[in-house]
């Protein structure tokens, strides 16, 4: 990433926007800040995504609050039948929701699974349509992955998402707008066991445990075996260290 895409280097600390402090990306923090106020559970989108001459669109949102025990625990690249019906299955066994972020093309492949994971309480979010790297995509087509992503949720399981994540975590400053329209918040991570090279059960917990914090979000994919075989440990191994895993909106909005 460069050139305009955000990196995670470029974060920087946002402050005490909403009850404690979300960690943003992009410039003119300070001016977003005075003017959000603080998002409560059912605001509109509007009071987290930001815009503005100096800001360039929305936040990218890495974090939340660190005064907190909740952790966001967010499933990219899904659903995927064989490992998605397994994260539930451990999710249900631990009483925990999360946050499935979705390809579009997927949820038009597997609805059925698609349904299932919002009939059992978890969040469906947007992570475009085909999976391409948008940061490197004309507006047009950043905007058409995202729209047909909205649609093919909506069409098939009937809610429409607030939260998109970049395949890649690729997205430019100046494509900000672009999911403001859709109304929806961009969201980044800021735990990463890398799952996807699948480095082994053990270690995908491992990294999992030993590099959560208070707020944290955490990535991984309910696209691999191993993901899921690693799931009930992962999750056990954060209960048992007092933190409150749930979804993006648990998080942020409280
Ligand atoms: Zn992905």
């Amino acid at each position: 990433m460069g050139g305009g895409v955000i990196s995670r280097g470029a974060f920087i600390r946002a402050g005490a926007l909403a009850a404690g402090g979300l960690l943003l990306g992009g410039r003119g923090l300070a001016r977003a800040q005075a003017g959000a106020g603080v998002p409560q559970r059912g605001d509109s989108l509007d009071s987290l995504v930001l815009d503005g001459s100096d800001i360039v669109g929305s936040p990218f949102l890495m974090r939340g609050a660190r005064n907190t025990k909740r952790v966001a625990l967010t499933f990219d690249d899904g659903p995927s039948p064989g490992v998605t019906n397994r994260v539930l299955e451990t999710l249900r066994k631990y009483k925990v929701r999360a946050t499935f972020f979705m390809i579009g093309q997927r949820v038009v492949e597997s609805p059925g699974l698609a349904k299932e994971v919002q009939a059992a309480g978890h969040e469906l979010a947007n992570h475009s349509f085909t999976h391409p790297t948008l940061g490197s995509l004309s507006a047009d087509r950043v905007a058409s992955e995202l729209h047909l992503c909205q649609d093919a949720i909506e069409k098939h399981v009937g809610v429409r998402p607030s939260w998109l994540r970049p395949p890649y975590g690729s997205f430019k400053t100046s494509q900000g707008p672009i999911a403001r329209s859709e109304r929806l918040g961009v969201v980044i991570w800021s735990v990463d066991p890398r799952d996807w090279a699948r480095p082994g059960v053990a270690a995908i917990q491992q990294r999992v445990l030993g590099g959560t914090a208070g707020g944290d979000i955490i990535l991984c994919h309910d696209l691999h075996s191993q993901t899921a075989d690693a799931a009930p440990g992962m999750i056990e191994g954060l209960l048992e260290r007092g933190f409150q895993p749930g979804t993006l909106s648990d998080l942020v909005l409280g």
